[in-house]
């Protein structure tokens, strides 16, 4: 259809940078939404779409942290993926089930599927890198790695979660042996022994986790599933791990225009809230929940300033208590706890010491001052994604931040765009080609990771692109028959 041929003129009219889930929705959108004469490119490194990181884990135990009820791919139909799953996964699957994210893949990968098979010969998926972007006359460029160039009239780069960055470890040395960058990477989890039983368990047999948030949750559930049954160790500088889910009633929505635009001042509602909840055993789920369709109204409401006080005194709190984990994750954690196979520990790291047999690790701990040690055979950074895309080696990123087509918001957790999804240039111009969706748009949203608000996102950048588009057609007719653009391949 219309892939580029040498010498031969094709141009896509959307093409969309990283299949994970993000991706994958939109194409679906786009296909839902259009009329007949678009065409849309999807370019995904990996093997599998609508997979990514969180729904292309090989850890069967890995569940969703969201219940089935709030995964639909369909901001228009909230059963969606209820059908799909009673069809294809467990017939008795319930609205508040937490299914296996592996499952969950499966669907992502089957909504665009369903699309594409509706509409023939209107989506081309390649399997590849790409590393830079042009734009000249109304036309992108996308430079892939294998050499091939591609041509379309808008870019949307729904490239997921930048991999984590590295936290301060004194005396680390780049040659490192037992420490894991990044869990994520294929194979990263496989150093670890599968035959210690806690009988023979040894100092060195024990692992530390730096983080203790959702990645070490998900770190220490695949540890246990490959059999490692030594210490686990989770070391954060609060020490909060992300709380259970469970039901509660729905608690009436409290915020609007005139709350409070400080992060003080809506501490105090909110607690106020709690607390009546609290009270009345609703719970202070109910109230976090209740914040949620508000989230980036109230982000967006708020002055940089308190933005910015936000993520310095309150981020770890939210977090905690906003992206919870399933209670077939949480109650196992906790008896692990209590056990001591799993450790907590609250403080900052002063030193890293590594020799033949293991790592000694210290820290400052934060409630005593006190410097403690611990002697563990392997190091995992769990930190998270990292957010500043300055920091981030990737040649994409690299080639459109040198280029000026885009720039890290003001508070660098992602890249600076409009609120639906135009990026925005070095020079602060809004691009008319150039657009994201997903984690890089939290800068201007902050809830902009989990499946709810990308749906919404896919949905309302789908009629965007399109009705733009449709406004730049003459443009490119005149370009594409005038200018004799071929690709490189
Ligand atoms: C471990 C984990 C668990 C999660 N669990 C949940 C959950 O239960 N519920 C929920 O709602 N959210 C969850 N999330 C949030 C998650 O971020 C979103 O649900 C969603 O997966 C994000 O999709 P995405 O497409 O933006 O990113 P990703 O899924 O990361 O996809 C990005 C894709 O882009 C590709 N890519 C990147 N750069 C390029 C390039 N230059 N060329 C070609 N391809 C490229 C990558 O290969 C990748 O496949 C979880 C996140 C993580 C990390």
């Amino acid at each position: 259809m219309n892939r580029t041929k040498q010498g031969e003129i094709s141009c896509f009219t959307v093409a969309i940078i990283g299949g994970g889930f993000a991706g994958a929705a939109l194409a679906a959108q786009l296909l839902r939404q259009s009329p007949r004469n678009t065409s849309i490119v999807l370019v995904e490194r990996g093997a599998r779409v609508g997979r990514g990181v969180a729904y292309g884990t090989p850890c069967g135990q890995h569940l969703l942290n969201v219940p089935a009820k709030n995964m639909t791919a369909y901001p228009d139909d909230p059963e969606h993926l209820l059908r799909w799953a009673r069809l294809n996964h467990d017939v008795n699957v319930q609205p508040g089930d937490f299914l296996p994210r592996q499952v969950y893949g499966q669907y992502a990968a089957f909504v665009l599927e369903q699309e594409v098979d509706r509409h023939p010969g209107r989506f081309e998926r390649v399997q590849d890198e790409a590393v830079s972007v042009d734009h000249a006359g109304g036309i992108v460029e996308i430079k892939l790695r294998a050499g091939e160039t591609l041509f379309a009239g808008k870019v949307v780069l729904a490239l997921g979660n930048f991999p984590p960055g590295d936290p301060r470890l004194p005396g680390k040395t780049p040659h490192s042996q037992r420490y894991v960058s990044d869990p994520w990477s294929p194979g990263a989890l496989e150093n670890i022994s599968r035959d210690h039983d806690l009988e023979q368990y040894q100092q060195e047999q024990s692992v530390l986790l730096v983080g203790s948030g959702l990645t070490s949750v998900d770190v220490t559930i695949a540890l246990r599933a490959r059999g490692f049954k030594g210490t686990i160790h989770l070391l954060s500088r609060r020490g909060l791990l992300p709380q259970n889910h469970k039901a509660t009633a729905i608690w009436t929505p409290f915020w609007d225009e005139n709350s409070p635009r400080t992060v003080r001042g809506l501490l105090r509602l909110i607690r106020a809230h709690v607390e009546v909840a609290e009270n009345s055993g609703s719970g202070w789920r109910a109230v976090i929940d209740s914040l949620r369709p508000f989230t980036q109204a109230i982000w967006r409401a708020l002055p940089r300033a308190e933005r910015r006080r936000f993520l310095r005194h309150v981020r770890p709190y939210w977090e905690v208590h906003r992206h919870r984990v399933a209670p077939e994750i949480g109650v196992p954690l906790a008896t692990q706890i209590q056990d001591g196979q799993i450790e907590t520990h609250a403080g900052r790291i002063t030193a890293y010491a590594e020799d033949a047999d293991g790592v000694d690790v210290t820290y400052c701990d934060r409630s005593t001052g006190e410097k403690r040690s611990l002697r563990v055979g392997l190091v995992i950074n769990c930190t998270g994604p990292e957010a500043d895309c300055r920091r981030i080696e990737n040649p994409l990123l690299n080639n459109l931040l040198r280029q000026k087509m885009v720039r890290p918001d003001p508070l660098f957790l992602g890249l600076d765009a409009s609120e639906d999804g135009a990026l925005i240039d070095g020079r602060g111009e809004l691009s008319d080609f150039l657009y994201s969706l997903g984690p890089s748009r939290k800068g201007s949203l902050w809830e902009s990771t989990a499946v709810p608000e990308i749906r919404v996102q896919a949905a309302q950048l789908a009629t965007l692109l399109l009705a733009a588009s449709e406004q730049d057609k003459p443009k490119l007719i005149q370009r594409e028959t005038g200018a004799g653009l071929h690709s490189a391949a």
